[in-house]
Formats: structure tokens, C-alpha cells, sequence
């Protein structure tokens, strides 16, 4: 099968490589539009193992080992969940444009057509497509991430659950331990982990209408709420502030005639739950291995994870019961009562 995947992320290229594994011929687009500023992202315990299964081994060199995760939440006091003795493995805090360089090597090395191009142009229609007006395919995928770039085209409803964007600054690091901090305020919550070469990631997620006319001026506002975040972040000025959209969304339906969707482009899970990587990888891969069958069952499981999630999404939001009146907690008791 001639097969076409737009997005050169962790699903797609999960998507790709185990598509060519089982001999299809396939091409990747990627418009290698991700901000070069995008900080790493935690890999948890037993995602090495899982990486590694679909690209081969050693994908996590040169990452920095986590050592777990500490939140200040529900109460004001730290408390450290750690990854040494996790069942599942080791944890890594990935520095993400090296991780997606790396994937797109091993996704060259299964035979993959990688090209830097963004999606253009779709015409056609199931098992039809012509893309950007060069390649003919069979099969088309959207890995696209957020952007959804050929389920917006190919006007795929998708299903808002929140308004969240995460503020995000690469600071100074106060010298902290290898772990994600967690902390959660009246507006929102902060995360912050480092980052190789001695820096660190400190961002705040909230909701894109508590965002004063400022951002930065939030950030630092925010801050000075987040004792164990601010502790972290070492002395020097921050003058930049990058926002990017963090909510959790999904599509009314995940595939059709001549299409899927896989990861962030089908589902996007609250950043709280640091699964968005796991979750797009395994949907994707799984996608991949069904691509002549039936993917009704395969579209039933993801929306089962998806319910899962919100679930957990729900319970975790309902641990945090200090500020039932600010409206991003009283949101989310909304949420979690439906
Ligand atoms: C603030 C924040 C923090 C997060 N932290 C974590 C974390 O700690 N752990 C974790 O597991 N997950 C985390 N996530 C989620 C994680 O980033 C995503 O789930 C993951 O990147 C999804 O992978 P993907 O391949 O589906 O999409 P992406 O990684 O978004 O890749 C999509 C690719 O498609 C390309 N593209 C887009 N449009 C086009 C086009 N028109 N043509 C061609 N190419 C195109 C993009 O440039 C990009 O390379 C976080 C998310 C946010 C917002």
C-alpha cells in the first residue's frame, strides 16, 4: 500500500516505521514547524522500554534519567513519587528536538521517504489521495499533532474539553534534583524539570482567559505564588514567555474511508498526566500494524483510554480542593461532577 503520514512527531514516526516494517511504502511530511524553543517533555517509568520496542535500541541516549515525580498538591507540602524502584522502569526528561531528529533517522533507516514539506494540498478521497500535488497514496495519516492538519481539512469535528495553554520559560536552574515538580496554585498549576546542559523548564498551565493582556507579567505573578516552583528557578532575568495551546481535546471520530488520525492530531490528553508521548506512540504503532483491517475495534480501545483518562484527569483535579471558587479549579469541579 502507497501510504502517506503529515506530522514527523512521535506518532507519525511511529506510525511510519512500523508501516514500513510490514512492507508498505511510505512517505513522511514534516514542516519541521516545531518552535526550536520547545523544552523537553518526561518520558515516565517504562516509556524507554516501549521507545525502544518500535525504533530500535539506544533511542534514549544522551536523555537525562528522571528520578520522579514531586507535587505540591491538595497542600502545600511536597510530596515525592519515585521512579527508581518503579515496576515499569526508568524515566527520562527528554530533550525533544533531539528525540524527534533521532526518530526521524530510525523512520530513514526503515526504508521510510522522509521529506521536510508541509501539507499543502489534499485532494481526492478514500483510497485516492493526492497529496500536494506530487505524491499519489492509499492510505493517508494525520500525525499532525494539534494542528490536525488534514482532519481540519477533511472537516473532522473536534471536541474541546478545555481552553488550557501552558506559559512556558527556559530559567536557570537553582541546582533541584532530576525530578518533575508539580505545584498547583489558584489559577492553575506549574511544572518544572530540567532540561541537558544545565538549564531548567518552568511553565504554568491555566486557562487562556486568565492570561492578563501581559503574558509575562502572568508568568511572574504566578510565580510568586509557586513557593516549591520558585525555589527551583535560579537568579537571572526572564524576559521571554512562549505560550503554547495544552488542552485536552478529540476528534468526534478517529478514522474513515482512506484515513487515520493517531496521537495529538486524534487525541490530546491533559499535559497533567505526562502521557500524551506513550499514549500517541502506542495508538500509532497499533494503527500501523491494522492498516488493511477493520479499525473499528482499534478506534473503540482509544476512546476506552480516552474515558480512562478523563477519569483520572477528573480525580486528580478533584484532589486539589484549596481554591473552590477560582474559577480554574471550580471548571474543573464542573467537569469532574459530569
Ligand atoms: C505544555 C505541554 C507539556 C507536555 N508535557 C508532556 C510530558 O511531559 N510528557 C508527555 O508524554 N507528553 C507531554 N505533552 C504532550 C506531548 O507533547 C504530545 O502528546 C506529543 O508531542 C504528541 O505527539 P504527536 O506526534 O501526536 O504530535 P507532535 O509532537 O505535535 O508532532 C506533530 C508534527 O507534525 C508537524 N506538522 C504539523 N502540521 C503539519 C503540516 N501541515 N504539514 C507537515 N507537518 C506538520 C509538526 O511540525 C510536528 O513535527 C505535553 C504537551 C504540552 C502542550
Amino acid at each position: 500500500m502507497r501510504v502517506i503520514v503529515v506530522g514527523g512527531g512521535p506518532a507519525g514516526c511511529a506510525y511510519a516505521v512500523t508501516a514500513a516494517h510490514a512492507g508498505h511504502s511510505v512517505v513522511l511530511l514534516d514542516d519541521g514547524r516545531r518552535p526550536a524553543t520547545w523544552p523537553g517533555e518526561a518520558l515516565p517509568a517504562g516509556g524507554a522500554e516501549l521507545v525502544d520496542s518500535i525504533f530500535g535500541a539506544g533511542m534514549l541516549e544522551g536523555h537525562a534519567e528522571a528520578y520522579g515525580t514531586s507535587a505540591a498538591w491538595g497542600s502545600a507540602d511536597l510530596v515525592a513519587h519515585d521512579f527508581m524502584a518503579h515496576w515499569a522502569g526508568r524515566g527520562f526528561h527528554l530533550d525533544r528536538s533531539e528525540f524527534d531528529a533521532t526518530l526521524r533517522e530510525r523512520a530513514r533507516g526503515a526504508g521510510v521517504e522522509v521529506v521536510a514539506q508541509r501539507l499543502s494540498e489534499v485532494s481526492g478521497q478514500g483510497g485516492d489521495w493526492r497529496i500536494n500535488d506530487r505524491w499519489e497514496a492509499d492510505w493517508l495519516v494525520d500525525a499532525s499533532g494539534r494542528a490536525g492538519a488534514v482532519v481540519g481539512r477533511l472537516g473532522v469535528p473536534r471536541l474541546r474539553l478545555d481552553n488550557q495553554v501552558a506559559l512556558i520559560a527556559v530559567v536557570a536552574d537553582a541546582g533541584g534534583a532530576r525530578f518533575t515538580t508539580v505545584e498547583a496554585i489558584p489559577d492553575g498549576w506549574w511544572y518544572s524539570a530540567p532540561l541537558p546542559g544545565g538549564a531548567r523548564v518552568a511553565a504554568l498551565v491555566t486557562d487562556a482567559d486568565l492570561v492578563g493582556p501581559d503574558r509575562l507579567r502572568t508568568w511572574h505573578e504566578a510565580l510568586d505564588l509557586a513557593r516549591s516552583i520558585a525555589s527551583l528557578v535560579g537568579t537571572g532575568v526572564v524576559s521571554e514567555v512562549a505560550a503554547y495551546p495544552a488542552g485536552a481535546a478529540h476528534l468526534e471520530y478517529l478514522h474513515g474511508d482512506g484515513w487515520v488520525a493517531v496521537g495529538d492530531a486524534a487525541v490530546s490528553v491533559d499535559p497533567l498526566s505526562s502521557q500524551g508521548l506513550i499514549t500517541g506512540i502506542v495508538m500509532a504503532a497499533h494503527a500501523a500494524r491494522l492498516i488493511e483491517t477493520d479499525l473499528a475495534a482499534w478506534e473503540l480501545n482509544y476512546r476506552a483510554v480516552l474515558a480512562e483518562h478523563e477519569e483520572t484527569r477528573a480525580w486528580l483535579y478533584a484532589e486539589e480542593t484549596r481554591w473552590p471558587d477560582a474559577p480554574f479549579w471550580a471548571r474543573r469541579a464542573v467537569t469532574s461532577r459530569t
